[in-house]
């Protein structure tokens, strides 16, 4: 069993059957990946995953638990924490700002929900900000304004914001999207720190090859909204069908 369980899927928009029928199954502390050509349905199918759309059948489990009919901060408090094809930031906040808001929230939500929890200080908070910023290289950056920084420095500050939350599951849509090759460069070294601990689940969307090949253990190959093969980089090198659907040969 892995920690999440996708199993039959379906989500149609109108006339069009974005999923169908999709089945993934991610264990626990690795890093899986879903590829596919545009429109294949990776963006729908993450988007299943944490509440912003309900399938029209099948069932989503994440540890144990049915994500179905919750909300997505509810899920966001299960521990699935999601960063955004386009970086979503608090644009006239500091970097250092940014990081606090997800430690309040999740203080303050586990205050409500669990009235007994021990209930951290501003001074604990701001600790642990600081010291998040400092594992994705950005404590000097701390003051900076965020919405003026590069794409790649926001994409880490998003990161940061959801790793802040030590979350189980994070799902990143594109995460080197729109960036240059430095930025992209950096994110994946950060990338690869956060798979290597070993304490984190990773589903990757992504179009770079070398990112792909180079950061997951698993590989799911979405084609019309329907896993053609999941396997691992290896032998999804090598697969024809892959090949043909994704690579276009
Ligand atoms: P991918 O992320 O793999 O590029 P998406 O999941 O974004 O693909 O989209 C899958 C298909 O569903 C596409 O044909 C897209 O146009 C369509 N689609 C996605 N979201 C919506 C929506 N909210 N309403 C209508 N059609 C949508
Ligand atoms: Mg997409």
């Amino acid at each position: 069993m892995g920690i999440l369980e996708v199993k039959g899927v379906n989500k149609r928009f109108g006339g069009l059957q974005a999923l169908g029928d999709v089945n993934l199954s991610v264990t626990e502390n690795t890093c899986h990946a879903i590829i596919g050509p545009n429109g294949a349905g990776k963006s729908t199918l993450l988007n299943c995953l944490v509440g912003k759309l309900i399938p029209d059948s099948g069932s989503v489990m994440f540890d144990g638990q049915s994500v179905l009919g919750r909300k997505p901060f509810e899920i966001n408090q299960m521990g699935i924490s999601r960063v955004f094809q386009t970086p979503e930031i608090f644009a006239d906040l500091s970097v250092l700002e940014n990081v606090l808001i997800p430690c309040f929230a999740k203080r303050d939500g586990a205050f409500r929900m669990h009235a007994v929890e021990q209930v951290s200080s501003e001074a604990e908070l701001r600790d642990m900000a600081l010291h998040m910023l400092e594992d994705v290289n950005m404590a000097d950056k701390r003051d900076h304004h965020a919405g003026t920084m590069s794409r790649g420095d926001k994409r880490r500050l998003e990161m940061a914001m959801c790793l802040v939350q030590k979350p189980k599951l994070l799902l990143l849509d594109e995460p080197t999207a729109g960036m240059a090759r430095a930025d992209t460069n950096n994110t994946i070294d950060l990338l690869k720190k956060i798979r290597d601990r070993r304490d984190i689940t990773m589903c990757i969307i992504e179009h770079d090859m070398n990112v792909v090949f180079s950061m997951a253990e698993r590989i799911t190959v979405l084609a019309q909204g329907t896993p053609l093969v999941e396997d691992t980089p290896d032998n999804i090198k090598g697969h024809p069908k892959v090949r043909e659907a994704y690579l276009g040969e």
